[in-house]
């Protein structure tokens, strides 16, 4: 079955979903009177056209503002098919700087995606990164930042450092919907501790509706339940340690039957968890 190629998610808000198979991000569009905001370019100049294709089945309006939710090639890569200037966080703009000056340089990016992004996603053929290149974001900001298109505020917010240190999420109160793009993931780059963090800040923000970089939209009983996960995971490690528990027997901690369902988490990714906090919390 062909994976639907645009779908709504609230009066204003609407979606390309994710394909995890390939490495497609969830591009998100907000659709208003007054031009559109577009919230990840997908990982290729081929996924930003289609995705651009589907936007303009549903509505003509110009686009306004491209948002980048981090720099990840999977979330950037399809910036040049967007002609609209790009906002992101400083740290997410330094860092595609310094990304320029080697790998990802015009004459060395085609390069750097045949020899680590194709090696890594076999399913991504080549084709799709025909003439890519690495657009900048031209506006940068750090903390927070409100943007208005058609009287809809869009709040952005720094995510910490759960997943890279340059994440940020898209809060939209009148829709009531929170883009959390990847920073609910974990990633070599981030720390767990801080990923924990996170879920109580961003509780704070009014949703209904949660709209992940890799998943499809969610309700508050699947975001608690994540949230619940990264909560219990350092609380028990913290306990054992006090209790004095060997390493052993803190690996062994064993991955609670409701956790078993939210995306990513199995019995070998949670014993990669509990032995991250505790070095985490061992280089204190
Ligand atoms: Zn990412």
């Amino acid at each position: 079955m062909e994976a639907k190629k645009i779908m709504q998610v609230s009066e204003h808000i609407w979606i390309v979903p994710p394909q995890w198979k390939y490495v497609e991000p969830t591009i998100g569009f907000i659709i208003s009177n007054e031009g559109v905001v577009v919230i990840d370019t997908g990982n290729s100049p081929e996924h930003g056209r289609r995705a651009l294709a589907a936007l303009r089945t549903v509505t003509d309006q110009p686009i306004k503002y491209v948002i980048n939710t981090h720099r990840h090639w999977d979330h950037t890569f399809g910036n040049q098919i967007f002609a609209a200037p790009i906002i992101a966080h400083t740290y997410c703009k330094d860092k595609m700087i310094s990304n320029m000056k080697d790998d990802w340089a015009d004459d060395q990016v085609y390069t750097w995606v045949t020899g680590f992004v194709l090696q890594h996603v076999k399913t991504l053929g080549v084709e799709r990164f025909e003439g890519v290149r690495v657009v900048l974001p031209q506006i940068s900001f750090s903390g927070t930042m409100r943007l208005d298109i058609g009287k809809i505020p869009l709040d952005l917010y720094y995510a910490g450092s759960g997943h890279t240190r340059d994440s940020i999420v898209v809060h939209l109160p009148s829709e009531s919907a929170l883009f959390l793009s990847d920073c609910v993931y974990p990633n070599p780059e981030g720390k767990i501790h801080k990923l924990a963090m996170l879920f109580p800040k961003l509780s704070q923000l009014s949703a209904d509706t949660y709209i992940p970089g890799h998943e499809l939209p969610y309700g508050k009983e699947k975001w608690a339940l994540r949230a619940d996960y990264y909560r219990e995971l350092i609380e028990s490690v913290k306990r054992l340690r006090r209790q004095h528990a060997a390493r052993e027997k803190i690996l062994e901690y064993p991955l609670d039957r409701r956790f078993k369902s939210v995306s990513g988490l199995n019995e070998k990714s949670h014993r990669e968890m509990i032995s991250r906090v505790l070095g985490e919390i061992r280089k204190k």
